[in-house]
């Protein structure tokens, strides 16, 4: 665990940062607060950013052009620091300036992270990686930019301020960020509520074709590729779909998939609390948190559906549920 974290980075010349694939509205807010941060104590440093480009809605983020999506770096980096990523796969392309650097550093959340750099900081009980970077960076180098990242990263993985993971440290990190001058309910409209029509569409698809099973404690949809090239749609256009199955009465867990290659599915797991979804996630390759989860699986969709519903069924049925 990290106590001092300007202490553990040092006095480094050069910093690289990074997060994990296809990165979310914390993995975003924690990389580009991680910046701003850092921005503001080491003047002198040359700071890079290594993650896949977000969404354009977040590009009222400080940092966001900086972005650097190839990855490529000649030398080695004095610093390097991981954050949002429960395991070193999910880093994919920034894996070798993580491992080649004169010291890396993980900072994470994930119930599934086992550790993993020279230095590793994982908080499960923390609700997101911005509520632990909140606690961990000092007032005197914070202002705007930097909180109304770290603002974006918990409004995301707390559904607002709403998801079990938010607790009274969630809340106390909170208090310190909004008395910065920025425009939380804009944040939150802007980047978590509002869907393109075609994100619209899509969510009412899954909802009209999903299926409801193990005596309506499980709810299941998808999207094939023939749908995402229809609409022009990437993973990204299917956020918060997942999050929509799971709010139906009388579920305890939603799973929600679309397809990335040939019979090769990208799985989300919602768990009303039941069900540890990360468990189940873990069997298959994956992880995340007890309440959501995620995992590629391959075979059609009714292979990967038996497969997760095993699981959960066990689970259900050793918590007297079914
Ligand atoms: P998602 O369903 O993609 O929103 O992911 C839910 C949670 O599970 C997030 O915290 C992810 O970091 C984690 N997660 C999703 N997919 C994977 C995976 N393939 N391996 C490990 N963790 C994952
Ligand atoms: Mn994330
Ligand atoms: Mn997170």
């Amino acid at each position: 665990m990290i106590d001092n974290l300007l202490k553990e980075i040092g006095n480094p010349d050069t910093i690289g940062i990074t997060g994990h694939v296809r990165p979310d509205g914390d993995c975003v807010g924690a990389v580009l607060g991680m910046y701003a941060y850092l921005s503001n104590v080491y003047k002198d440093a040359k700071i890079r950013i290594f993650l896949e480009k977000p969404a354009e809605m977040y590009s009222f983020l400080k940092g966001y052009d900086q972005i650097d999506e190839s990855f490529a770096y000649p030398g080695q980096f004095d610093v390097f620091i991981c954050l949002d990523s429960g395991d070193i796969d999910r880093i994919e392309k920034a894996d070798k300036l993580f491992l080649g650097a004169r010291k890396s550093i993980c900072i994470d959340h994930h119930v599934s992270n086992s550790g993993f750099g020279d230095v590793f900081h994982v908080e499960p009980e923390a609700s997101s990686t911005c509520e632990i970077l909140t606690r961990l960076f000092e007032d005197e180098y914070m202002d705007t930019e930097v909180a109304r990242a770290l603002y974006t990263g918990i409004a995301h993985d707390t559904g607002v301020f709403r998801y079990s993971c938010t607790g009274p440290d969630t809340f106390i990190a909170l208090s310190k960020l909004v008395k910065y001058d920025f425009d939380g309910s804009k944040i939150t409209d802007e980047t978590f509520y509002q869907k393109t029509y075609m994100q619209n569409q899509l969510l009412g698809r899954s909802l009209l074709e999903s299926i409801l099973f193990m005596d309506g404690k499980c709810i299941a949809s998808s999207i094939d590729r023939r749908a995402m090239d229809f609409y022009g749609a990437t993973g990204k256009d299917l956020d918060g779909i997942v999050n929509q199955l799971q709010i139906t009465k009388g579920v305890e867990v939603a799973i929600f998939m679309h397809e990335i290659g040939t019979l090769e599915y990208k799985v989300s797991l919602r768990s009303n609390g039941k069900v540890n979804v990360a468990d189940v996630a873990s069997y298959f390759g994956g992880g995340g948190h007890v309440r959501a989860a995620g995992c590629t699986m391959n075979g059609t969709f009714y292979d990967v559906l038996n497969n997760l519903s095993l699981h959960i069924e066990k689970q259900l049925k050793d918590a007297g549920i079914l």
